[in-house]
């Protein structure tokens, strides 16, 4: 395997003073401030007054949300959980004698539903991996808390905040494709 040799120049005496960086520097502040002042284009907001309109389709925190018909999606299957890089998921189920759904045909919704913001890193997993279409990421990208117990949100914190998605009721007629499955016609081979 051969070897490529790069030169790199020598810095001159006057690029060694930083003059050259901080005078490029000083011209984009320049050129920003006149525009600020003579155009009225600022680059800057007064946050957290004025807050940054994110695009559609933008990915911030994971927030649980609700059916069209009130009812929560999420039926505690825990795929979300075990797919989470950081963690960042805890969900109880809702045990032998738990809650049971609060719609028809679902088994089951979790007694409770933590994600801790201090380590998810936004990146969806768990949107793509939920069956159920029950966890969203939606437009929030600034959370912050008094302490590390307020940036564990639980599940009503999370229900509150997702509010309601129409869309997919993969439960809503189970029952009855189960029982038409029953006279389901098979042909004799
Ligand atoms: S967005 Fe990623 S890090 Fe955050 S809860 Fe979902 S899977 Fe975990
Ligand atoms: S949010 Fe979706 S993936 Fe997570 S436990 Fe609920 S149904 Fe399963």
């Amino acid at each position: 395997m051969s070897t490529k040799v790069v030169d790199r120049a020598p810095l001159t005496f006057y690029e060694r003073t930083y003059l050259p960086a901080i005078l490029g520097g000083l011209k984009v502040t320049a050129k920003h401030f006149a525009d600020t002042v003579f155009k009225g284009n600022s680059v800057t907001m007064q946050y957290p007054e004025e807050r940054w309109v994110v695009p559609e389709g933008y990915r911030g925190a994971p927030y649980l949300v609700k059916d069209q018909d009130g009812a929560t999606k999420c039926v505690s299957c825990q795929l979300c959980e075990f797919v989470c890089p950081p963690k960042a998921i805890r969900i109880t189920p809702p045990g032998a004698d738990g809650l049971t759904a609060d719609r028809k045909n679902a088994e089951k919704m979790p007694k409770e539903f933590e994600i801790n913001m201090l380590r998810c890193i936004f990146c969806g997993m768990c949107q793509e991996v939920c069956p159920e279409e029950a966890i969203f990421l939606q437009k929030d990208y600034s959370i912050t808390g008094e302490n590390r117990e307020s940036m564990i949100f639980n599940k009503e914190k999370l229900l509150k905040l997702g509010g309601t998605h129409a869309g997919i009721q993969k439960w809503k007629n189970k029952l009855e494709e189960a029982q038409a499955q029953e006279t389901f016609p098979v042909d004799a081979q």
